[in-house]
C-alpha cells in the first residue's frame, strides 16, 4: 500500500508532536507500506511570518511573501527527517522545487497544475519515508508560490492523486468533521461519512477543517480522504462521493470571520454594470461571494457583495480607482461582519428549512444583515460579535447535538 499522511501545524508543534507523528508514519512504515507524509509549518509559524513580513512592510510584494512563507515548511519537513532519523528509520525531506510540483503563477493562491512523481517514487523504492512541504509549489518562473491558508491539504491530496495512493489521511487537532466546529458549539456531533459536496461547502463557508480546493481536488481524482485525531486512535471522519447514511435535513453548521462587506453605491441602472465591477475583482483574483443589488430607482442602483477580509483593501482600491468607469457614486464597506452558513444536501427538497433558521436567529437575537441560498446551503451575514452565539443556536434548532 501507498500511504500518504497529512500533519497540520498543531500536529508538529512541538518536539513531542513532531515524535508522536514521526511513531505514526513509522508504524505504516514497519507494517510494510509506502509512506509519503505531507507537513504544514509547526504551530502557529505562517501567522508568525506574515506578523514579521508586515513589521517590515505593510503591502509586501507577494512574490517575497511567498518565499518567506514556504520557509516555515521547510522547518517542520527537515526537523520530522532528523527525528525518524533519531528513531531509526530512513527518510529523506523534500520541498516543492525538488519534488517538482508545478503551479500557476499567482503568488499566495497559485493552483497546483502538474507534480512529477519521479523523485519520490525513487525515494520510496529506496525504502525511505518521503516527507513533502505542504502548501508551497514552483511556477514558470521557478519562483515558490503558496496555495492559500491552509493549503497544505491540496498538497496531500495532489500527492495522493498523483501517486494513486491507496490512502489520503489529514491528521488535525480534531478526531474528525463535526456538525459544527467543535470549539465553538461543544455538543457537536462527529460524522462518520461525508459527501465531497456536503464537504466542499463546509470547507468553502469557513469549516477550516479541509482546505476547499483539497475537497475540489478529491472529488475530481475520485481521492477518498480519512479526517483523524493526531493524538487519539478515534475513527475519524471519512469523505467520499456518496455517503450511505440516512440523508439529515441539515448536516451542519460553518461559520466564517475572514469576510468583509462591500457597497457600490449610486451606479447607474444599465446592463454591465455589474459585469464592469466583478469582471474588474476577477481580473485580480479576488473571490466574490453573496451579492445582493437593490431594485433600480431613479436610473440608479446599488451592488453590494462580500469579499474575503484579506482581500478588502485591495478590492477597494480597484473600485475607487475604477469609479468613473463603474459609474458608482461612492463605495462603502463593513470589516465587523462574518457568515453563518447551513449545509446539507438533504435541504434541496424540504420547505422550511431557511425559516427554521431564521427563526433561531431570531430567537438569539440576531439581526441578519445579508442572506445566500444555493440548494445544499443558506448563508446569513451577522455581525462578527454575534457568530458563536448565532452558531450554537442555529445547531440546536436543527437538533445536531450529539
Ligand atoms: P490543521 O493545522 O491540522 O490543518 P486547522 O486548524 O486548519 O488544522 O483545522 C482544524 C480546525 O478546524 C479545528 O481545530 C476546528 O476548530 C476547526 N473546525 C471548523 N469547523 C469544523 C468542523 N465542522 N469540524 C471539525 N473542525 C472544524
Ligand atoms: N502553514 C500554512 C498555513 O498556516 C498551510 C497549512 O497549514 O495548511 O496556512
Ligand atoms: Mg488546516
Amino acid at each position: 500500500m501507498l500511504v500518504v499522511k497529512k500533519f497540520g501545524g498543531s500536529s508538529v508543534a512541538d518536539k513531542e508532536r513532531i515524535f508522536n507523528a514521526a511513531k505514526r508514519c513509522i508504524e505504516d512504515y514497519k507494517n510494510g507500506n509506502q509512506v509519503v507524509v505531507v507537513l504544514s509549518a509547526m504551530g502557529k509559524t505562517t501567522d508568525g511570518l506574515i506578523a514579521k513580513a508586515r513589521e517590515i512592510n505593510p503591502n509586501p510584494p507577494k512574490r517575497e511573501m511567498d518565499m518567506l512563507l514556504s520557509t516555515g515548511e521547510q522547518v517542520s519537513v527537515s526537523l520530522m527527517a532528523m527525528a525518524m532519523n533519531v528513531l531509526g528509520v530512513p527518510a529523506v525531506s523534500l520541498n516543492a522545487a525538488q519534488v517538482a510540483m508545478h503551479t500557476t503563477s499567482a503568488y499566495g493562491s497559485a493552483k497546483l497544475k502538474r507534480i512529477d512523481t519521479e523523485r519520490i517514487r525513487h525515494e520510496l523504492e529506496a525504502r525511505k519515508i518521503v516527507i513533502i512541504t505542504g502548501f508551497q509549489g514552483v511556477n514558470k518562473y521557478d519562483d515558490l508560490t503558496t496555495l492559500g491558508r491552509g493549503g497544505s491539504d491540496t498538497t496531500a491530496v495532489a500527492l495522493a492523486a498523483a501517486l494513486h495512493a491507496d490512502a489520503c489521511e489529514i491528521y488535525t487537532d480534531v478526531d474528525g468533521v463535526y456538525t459544527a466546529d467543535p470549539h465553538v458549539v461543544p455538543n457537536a456531533r462527529k460524522l462518520q461519512e461525508v459527501s465531497y459536496d456536503e464537504m466542499l461547502e463546509f470547507a468553502s463557508l469557513g469549516a477550516k477543517v479541509l482546505h476547499n480546493r483539497s475537497v475540489e481536488m478529491a472529488k475530481r481524482y475520485g481521492v477518498q480522504l480519512v479526517v483523524r485525531s493526531s493524538l487519539t486512535r478515534a475513527e475519524g471522519t471519512i469523505v467520499k462521493e456518496e455517503t450511505k447514511l440516512e440523508r439529515m435535513l441539515v448536516s451542519g453548521v460553518a461559520a466564517d470571520k475572514n469576510v468583509a462587506r462591500i457597497s457600490v453605491l449610486g451606479v447607474k441602472n444599465e446592463p454591465g454594470i455589474a459585469f464592469k465591477i466583478f469582471n474588474l475583482l476577477a481580473k485580480h483574483n479576488v473571490n466574490v461571494d453573496i451579492i445582493i443589488q437593490s431594485i433600480g430607482r431613479e436610473e440608479k442602483k446599488d451592488i453590494s457583495f462580500t469579499v474575503a477580509k484579506t482581500d478588502l483593501e485591495e478590492a477597494l482600491d480597484l473600485l475607487e480607482k475604477n469609479k468613473e468607469s463603474i459609474t458608482a457614486q461612492a463605495v462603502t464597506n463593513e470589516e465587523n461582519v462574518a457568515k453563518l452558513s447551513i449545509i446539507g444536501a438533504g435541504m434541496m427538497s424540504n420547505p422550511g428549512v431557511a425559516a427554521k433558521m431564521f427563526e433561531a436567529l431570531s430567537n438569539a437575537n440576531v439581526n441578519i444583515k445579508m442572506i445566500a441560498t444555493s440548494e445544499i446551503r443558506i448563508t446569513v451575514l451577522i455581525h462578527e460579535e454575534d457568530v458563536n452565539r448565532a452558531m450554537r443556536s442555529v445547531h440546536d434548532a436543527f437538533d445536531l447535538a450529539d
